[in-house]
């Protein structure tokens, strides 16, 4: 086989370089001859590639017997609700999240409302390489159909899990930073259902992304920070490209990484629901392992990657997942990682606990993140990574590349992105100064191993 073409979550790459229409094509007919005779639902994120890519994919999707149904623009976790919810077959969405412009891609998602597993991935990938997805003759070609109100299911949908009468009463103020791209189809809207004030930023759908990189990192996100101050908003939120993703802004205009909120959300959970199973990459804060210890609850550690996240959720029927990007997965609404349902469930614990986010978090045991990225067009194998471990090291783990566990609590996770051509570094330390001198060291030596 000539190699891989799905990523840690779906396929992307720069449009008409690495995906085209031809490609797109393929990939939807080899995903339909697994969904005919459908429905199949198909949505797009805002990019200018992106028309095109959704016209090929519902070519495909129809030349392998299916019926599909087009909701037009949409973030990706309203096309998951909207599968499982809708009853179709399964669901594509045209989209590269968080790449840049010049990036497109394609998601597939099963009639579970999760991306396919790694099983069926394989299979899509034989049948495009060898050309063998399903073309069945002329009375085997169903329709093409529009729903444009598809989205106000979904809407819908993350609100019964709420109690939009007591958010109400708190009278929030929200900013919500959409990207230009689809967050601001639905995460406004659901906020205004509970009653919050939401001030739109960067609401404008446009596939350009003028106004800030669609991933959102805490130091892309000074804009955001500054609109919080300003308007003396409860908290921001800011979404990637599809919006399956969410950074939360606090009160005072500091920008967290989503472990900490997960964090947040998982004490509230798992102070209703103790003993619970919570799952989460290993790339996430040791915060949460106390968290979960102080509930009696377990902790599974997994590879990075919302997908693995959610198929692990859904095999060991865990309720609450999370990651460090911004994804929180609720598996009451559904087991995958929803931009909206976790700007509501932060609504709701503000409403709840009466407190401000800032103090929240403040309350939270203190730990530094710092991530960063070593660029490097080829993997290195893993034993030259292992040139790392030195006296300092404690423990070292290889659930997902190397995560060296440090003598002095701090921790360093090195591992290949399944996005980019580089190497990702995240790194935990007890006090910033600590974290500052230990990204330094290890982004220097890593960069020597790539270069030799
Ligand atoms: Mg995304």
């Amino acid at each position: 086989m000539p190699g891989r073409l799905f990523g840690t979550n779906g396929i992307r790459g720069v449009v008409n370089v690495e995906i085209d229409t031809a490609l797109v094509l393929k990939v939807a007919a080899s995903a339909g001859t697994l969904f005919a005779p459908g429905p199949v639902l198909l949505g797009s994120d805002v990019r200018l590639s992106s028309p095109a890519f959704k016209e090929a994919a519902a070519a495909g999707l129809m030349a392998a017997g299916c019926e599909v149904i087009d909701i037009g623009l949409t973030p990706t976790p309203a096309i998951q609700f909207l599968t499982t919810n809708m009853r179709a077959k399964g669901g594509i969405v045209i989209t590269a999240s968080h790449n840049p412009p010049h990036y497109n891609g394609v998601k597939v998602i099963d009639s579970d409302g999760i991306e396919l597993s790694e099983e069926k991935e394989r299979q899509v990938e034989e049948m495009v390489f060898g050309g063998s997805w399903a073309k069945p003759p002329w009375e085997g070609w169903r329709s093409l159909r529009q729903d444009a109100n598809a989205l106000d299911s979904y809407v819908e949908g993350v609100v019964a899990h709420l109690d939009p009468d007591a958010i109400a009463n708190r009278r929030l103020t929200v900013v919500v930073d959409a990207g230009n791209s689809v967050g601001a189809l639905a995460t406004p809207r659901i906020l205004e259902r509970c009653g919050c004030r939401v001030i739109s930023l960067n609401c404008q759908l446009d596939g350009t992304f003028p106004s800030r990189q669609p991933e959102p990192v805490p130091s892309a996100l000074a804009e955001l920070c500054e609109a919080v101050k300003a308007y003396g908003a409860d908290f921001g939120v800011a979404h990637d490209g599809d919006a399956d993703r969410a950074i939360f802004v606090d009160d005072v205009g500091v920008a967290h990484w989503g472990d900490r909120t997960f964090c947040l959300i998982a004490q509230d959970f798992l102070s209703d629901h103790p003993g619970s199973t919570i799952v989460t990459p290993v790339s996430s804060t040791r915060a949460i392992q106390d968290i979960a210890s102080k509930h009696g609850a377990k902790i599974i550690w997994t590879r990075v990657g919302s997908v693995v996240v959610s198929h692990t959720m859904k095999r060991l029927n865990a309720p609450l997942g999370g990651e460090e990007n911004g994804g929180i997965f609720y598996s009451p609404h559904l087991p995958v990682r929803d931009g909206a349902m976790a700007s509501a469930m932060i609504a709701n614990l503000l409403a709840k606990t009466g407190k401000k986010l800032s103090q929240l978090l403040e309350e939270l045991p203190h730990r530094f993140m710092l991530k960063d990225k070593v660029r490097s067009p080829q993997p290195v194998p893993l034993t030259a990574l292992e040139k790392l471990v030195d006296k300092e090291v404690e423990r070292v783990e290889r659930i997902d590349g190397l995560k060296l566990w440090l003598k002095d609590g701090s921790w360093v996770l090195i591992r290949r992105s399944g996005t980019e051509p580089a190497y990702r570094i995240f790194l935990e330390s007890p006090s910033p100064e600590r974290a500052d001198e230990l990204i330094r060291k290890y982004k220097s030596a890593l960069s020597r191993i790539v270069a030799n």
